[in-house]
């Protein structure tokens, strides 16, 4: 067992080397530098000798439920592979959504088999944001952009100090990644000076989400989004939508599916893929009732679901600020913006 005589700090050519040598026992994911819309970006890849990984900075363009709760997978029988996996790079306002997974998909009378496998069978080694993106509003939220011991939402955490990274320890699985790090790994405690640049780093972050943002407060009323019944207020906010799904696609507290039977020679395999609330065939049934025909209608069902039915079935928002939908949108629909407008309204 290793000590828990924690913040521990290693060095980044260091760590490379716990990466190289778990790779019999474990697939490791890490984010890479990528290019997307133009601007450098980052998204996970499976580890294969690439030193180039990128573990502060932001999130990826890809959120973390592509890892745990695949596109299009089998659930009956389940389809999720068995094999240890290590996911690197986890960011606050991803883990947060992983916790509304947990409670959708492992808690109560369901349990998805294939989130169930993907989610025991992976350690998370989350990291500090050092930088933000435009579209980040983790603050607006009321969370950090580094994941807070107390939630216990991770195994292990790395903050990049220069070329080396502070480790503290998240739960009793990450104690099995501390083993390793032991092993392949120089480490020592981590000394006051690099602990007094953390705090300054982590200022400094705190302070540009806040300059990000300073058009809006955090202080919002949700409750005005489910009040709000006024078809002129949500026809004239989702006017340029053009139902494209991508909001809720990348979305990473988004788990909406689609079930169907497929037929595979004799035999048959029960498929789950990913649906959204958004798009003009969800929730249709036979004879082509829905019970929100109008764009309007489904726009508004995003918001009274995010800010409203998850914080009653979950005790918590369902949305952590990422701003991936914002990024994504086509039609420029900016989610703090909406949420300011009825505000006023
Ligand atoms: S929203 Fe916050 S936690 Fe997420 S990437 Fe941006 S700064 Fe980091
Ligand atoms: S609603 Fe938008 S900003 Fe919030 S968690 Fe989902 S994608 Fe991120
Ligand atoms: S991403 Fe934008 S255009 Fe697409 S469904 Fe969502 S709000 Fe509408």
């Amino acid at each position: 067992m290793a000590s828990s005589k924690i913040p521990l700090l290693v060095e980044r050519f260091d760590f490379i080397k716990l990466i190289q040598n778990v790779q019999e026992n474990f697939d490791v994911f890490l984010p890479y530098q990528t290019e997307y819309d133009g601007k450098d970006n980052l998204s996970y890849k499976k580890y294969s000798g690439d030193n180039d990984f990128v573990l502060n900075k932001y999130r990826t363009i890809d959120p973390l439920k592509t890892l745990f709760y695949l596109t299009s997978e089998s659930v009956l029988p389940p389809s999720a592979e068995s094999r240890k996996r290590i996911v690197l790079g986890v960011k606050n306002c991803d883990l947060l959504a992983l916790r509304i997974y947990d409670k959708a998909l492992l808690e109560d009378n369901f349990v998805e088999p294939n989130y169930k496998i993907w989610r025991e069978n992976t350690y998370i080694i989350s990291s500090d944001c050092d930088d933000a993106l435009q579209s980040c509003h983790c603050n607006l939220m009321e969370y950090t952009p580094y994941p807070q011991k107390d939630d216990g939402l991770f195994d292990l955490n790395l903050s990049q100090i220069d070329d080396k990274y502070i480790v503290t320890l998240g739960s009793k699985k990450g104690e099995k990644l501390l083993d390793l790090l032991y092993e392949h790994c120089n480490v020592k405690d981590a000394p006051e000076d690099i602990l007094e640049k953390l705090t300054v780093q982590r200022d400094k972050v705190n302070k540009k989400l806040s300059e990000i943002n300073k058009d809006f407060s955090a202080k919002r009323d949700y409750s005005k989004i489910s009040k709000n019944q006024d078809v002129k207020v949500w026809s004239e906010l989702s006017k340029e939508c053009v139902e494209c799904g991508g909001c809720t696609n990348i979305c990473p507290s988004c788990y909406c599916i689609i079930v169907n039977d497929e037929s595979v020679g004799a035999d048959f395999k029960r498929i789950r893929t990913w649906d959204s609330c958004q798009l003009t065939g969800y929730a249709e049934v036979a004879g082509g009732g829905s019970p929100r025909e109008r764009v309007w209608e489904r726009f508004r069902n995003r918001y009274q679901c995010k800010f409203d039915f998850m914080k009653k079935n979950f005790s918590q928002y369902g949305c952590t600020g990422c701003g991936r939908c914002i990024a994504v949108c086509p039609a420029e629909i900016d989610q703090r913006e909406v949420i300011k407008k009825l505000q006023e309204v």
